[in-house]
């Protein structure tokens, strides 16, 4: 087995908004992070052309430009980038421990920024159709519907706070719920029910979403208790039945709550001293690219104190140096 023996200071988890703003923070501050990252670094930003709602960006950013400038910001400080995915984690006393396949990975402090994945439909096109009229996240691409006719899939309180909000922008919102109650909490299902600009199809199913060259162009409904079904036009399909954080490799090392969420207090602390968690993988309402950065940068700090009050045994184990800029 090969294997690297080096006791790092900090060991970020993942390279969207939550561990590249941790990164920038560390590495700026006294320890140079080592960040691991999958094959399609960035994030569900990556998955999204334009972002409007990000400050210091008046004109809006690209998802992927903004993810590639935090990138090159953390890289600055010495970040230092593996790629790979992670097999398994070891958290049962410190150093904690990380594989990736047969590599070991030994750290003092573990930021876990690993995100959650919005929950898809299991559709043939859907991820082929992101930034062309399919989307996860109406905060995000509501401007772009000015005008338009689109689709909210779920009847949660994420789908139907994204009908409402959509309703500034599109002409017509259509929430396709499969069954006949909203599980969003009455005050917003209430809301919804009340806006003339929304409408319902209860029972109903997205079987199909239908595109052209140019993106989408309306969906096939198939209504569950009649079997018929029917096609809407629409210009866009925003998908809202839920996110699944991405944990799985902490189960049972790590306290979670009841939908599988890290649970974090003190700001970023989880269960486990020296190991905390920023970002979506701990936030099951705000999930926005603002707020998974601020946790980030709230992880880095909580990583620094942590190491500063470490006893200088194991502070004297870990690999020191300045982080030095890369120019
Ligand atoms: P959720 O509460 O799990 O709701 C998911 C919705 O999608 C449900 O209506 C569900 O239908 C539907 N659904 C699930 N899988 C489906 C599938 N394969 N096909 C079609 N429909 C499917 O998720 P969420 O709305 O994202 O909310 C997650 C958590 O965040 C909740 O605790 C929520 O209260 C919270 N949240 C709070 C706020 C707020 O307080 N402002 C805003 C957003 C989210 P069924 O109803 O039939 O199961």
């Amino acid at each position: 087995m090969s294997s690297v023996e080096t006791i790092h200071e900090c060991i970020i988890l993942g390279s969207g908004p939550a561990g590249l703003t941790a990164a920038i923070y560390a590495a700026r501050g006294r320890c140079c992070p080592t960040l691991i990252h999958g094959r399609q670094p960035g994030g569900q930003l990556t998955t999204t052309t334009a972002v409007d709602n990000f400050p210091g960006f008046p004109q809006g950013i690209d998802g992927p430009e903004l993810m590639e400038n935090m990138r090159l910001q953390a890289e600055r400080f010495g970040t230092q980038f593996i790629e790979g995915e992670v097999t398994r984690v070891e958290l049962g006393e410190r150093p904690f421990k990380v594989w990736l396949g047969e590599d070991r990975y030994l750290c003092l402090t573990l930021i876990i920024a690993t995100g959650a994945s919005p929950r898809l439909l299991g559709l043939g096109n859907e991820e082929a159709l992101y930034g062309r009229g399919v989307s996860v996240c109406a905060t995000c691409d509501g401007f772009f519907y000015r005008g338009r006719e689109v689709v909210v899939v779920g009847g949660g309180d994420t789908a139907i706070e994204e009908a409402v909000f959509l309703t500034r922008f599109a002409s017509r919102v259509t929430v396709v719920h499969r069954r006949d109650t909203l599980r969003a909490t009455p005050v917003l299902a209430q809301r919804a029910l009340d806006n003339d600009r929304i409408v319902f199809r209860w029972d109903s199913a997205v079987a199909e979403i239908l595109a052209d060259q140019a993106g989408v162009t309306g969906v096939r409904l198939h209504n569950l208790k009649s079997g018929v079904e029917e096609v809407l036009p629409c210009d866009g399909v925003f998908i809202a039945i839920g996110h699944q954080p991405n944990t799985a490799l902490f189960t049972g090392q790590l306290e979670f709550d009841g939908e599988g969420y890290i649970k974090t207090r003190n700001g970023t602390e989880t269960s486990v001293p020296g190991v905390f968690a920023a970002g979506d993988v701990q936030d099951p309402i705000f999930r926005q690219a603002i707020t998974a950065a601020g946790s980030g940068c709230m992880a880095a700090v909580q990583v620094e104190r942590f190491l500063d009050d470490l006893p200088s045994e194991a502070q004297l184990s870990c690999q020191k140096g300045i982080c030095q800029p890369a120019s």
